[in-house]
């Protein structure tokens, strides 16, 4: 799960994290009359409008009128994903700016061509920056550890950097029984070339960073860019988080934070239904139990000639509903031109899945080709029972065998 910028901040203030004051907003009117009440009034005269979407680049990113797909201008200056404000009057400023953001499409090189919906907007303080800094912990799978990375060359995009001088990034293991300890955040430090108050300011900002990683259960905290002020003291300007799914269940206050406007609409209803579904680009969509079969499906879908328009793993013990609302689900994706179903019936009996697909053909008026491959338990009686539902399946008995209806199926189709 990931939450927006915004969020990320509130979850650092509560850990001490130092980060720059601000306020989200939903409409033009109420950006204005924050930017006056929070800034304008407390003799700021420099703030900071930032749109809330999950992704990244918004700096550079252009917000496009969502009907039109035209480039928004103020001022005669596109208007981007994120803008500071200095001149004039900023509360005007801040209305105008908030109208062409909000409700409007912003495309960044992370949102693709399509761009995302801005909804909610961040007015915050702006900060001097003295250099900007990259920092990010994520749990390194390979070693079971975590793995904090920092760099001098901070607000640029980070895999530039990884790419063209991976020397320039710092690295540090962490044990996850043991902690951060405060030797390690030292040398970060120095190797950084912090000295000083700054060191101190940093040694602090991370030790409180990294308690927030763990403590949040996250997959991966990044602050992009991670600023030293002119004062010497270490602030978060931006901060991406994402947690680990799986220890949802014991943090219901980060729960909440979920934004269902920022998520793909079927993989939310699959979400319901305790399906693992993940929308890709292509025209087949698969069904399959377990992860690896779902993968190995994949494959077998592009070796035919055709490309997966989703992942979906139904998991072991499905039942008819759930098998019904897989099916549903993955017809609800307009680019889905053809179906493929590979089902090995370990626990979940083949008999089963066949009468979830019987019944789900019969509720979404199919008319698309289906092709089953169901192996295993009770799988006769399966394919015995779809041969007589009076719906047009195609069925192999063998994983070769499907893949041979795939390729027909596609050249027929004309995919
Ligand atoms: P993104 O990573 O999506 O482009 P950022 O929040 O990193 O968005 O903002 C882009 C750039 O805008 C930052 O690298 C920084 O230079 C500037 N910026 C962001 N927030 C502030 C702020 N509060 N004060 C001053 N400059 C800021
Ligand atoms: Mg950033």
């Amino acid at each position: 799960m990931n939450v927006h910028e915004y969020q990320a901040k509130e979850l650092l203030t509560k850990y001490g994290v130092p980060t720059p004051f601000g306020k989200v907003v939903y409409t033009a009117e109420e950006a204005g009359e924050v930017a006056y009440r929070e800034f304008v009034r407390n003799g700021k005269d420099m703030i900071v409008l930032k749109s809330q979407v999950h992704a990244g680049g918004r700096g550079k990113g252009i917000m496009h009128d969502p009907e039109t797909n035209q480039q928004l201008e103020v001022d005669g200056k596109a208007v981007r994903g994120v803008i500071l404000v200095r001149e004039g009057n900023i509360a005007d400023k801040a209305y105008r700016l908030a109208s062409n953001m909000l409700g409007k499409k912003l495309i960044t090189i992370q949102t693709g061509a399509e761009g995302r919906i801005v909804r909610r907007l961040y007015i915050s303080e702006a900060t001097d920056i003295a250099k900007e800094y990259y920092l990010s912990i994520l749990l390194d799978r390979q070693t079971g550890r975590n793995l904090i990375m920092a760099s001098t060359e901070g607000g640029v995009e980070i895999e530039e950097v990884a790419e063209h001088s991976p020397e320039k990034i710092i690295k540090t293991l962490v044990d996850p029984t043991v902690g951060l300890k405060s030797f390690q955040a030292r040398e970060m430090g120095f190797a950084l070339g912090f000295t000083g108050d700054a060191l101190k300011s940093f040694v602090d900002f991370l030790l409180k960073l990294y308690t927030c990683y763990d403590e949040c259960d996250c997959a991966m905290l990044e602050v992009n860019p991670m600023v030293l002020t002119p004062e010497n003291k270490i602030t978060a300007l931006d901060c991406k988080m994402s947690f680990d799914d799986n220890a949802m269940y014991r943090h219901a206050d980060l729960k909440e934070m979920r934004d269902l406007d920022e998520e793909e609409p079927l993989e939310i209803e699959a979400s319901k239904y305790d399906l693992n579904y993940i929308k890709l680009d292509g025209n087949v969509g698969c069904m399959v139990n377990g992860a690896g079969l779902a993968m190995a499906t994949m494959d077998v879908i592009q070796l035919a000639g055709g490309k997966p328009a989703n992942f979906l793993d139904v998991g072991g013990g499905a039942n008819v509903n759930r098998i019904a609302n897989a099916f549903r689900i993955m017809l609800s994706d307009p680019s889905v031109k053809a179906v493929f179903i590979n089902i090995f019936g370990g626990i979940v009996r083949c008999d089963r899945v066949a009468t979830g697909i019987i019944q789900a053909s019969k509720e979404v008026n199919l008319n698309l080709p289906v092709i089953i491959r169901l192996d295993g338990t009770n799988a006769v009686e399966a394919r015995k029972m779809l041969a007589e539902s009076g719906l047009r399946f195609s069925t192999a008995a063998t994983l070769a065998e499907a893949s041979e209806r795939v390729k027909e199926t596609l050249k027929e189709i004309g995919a």
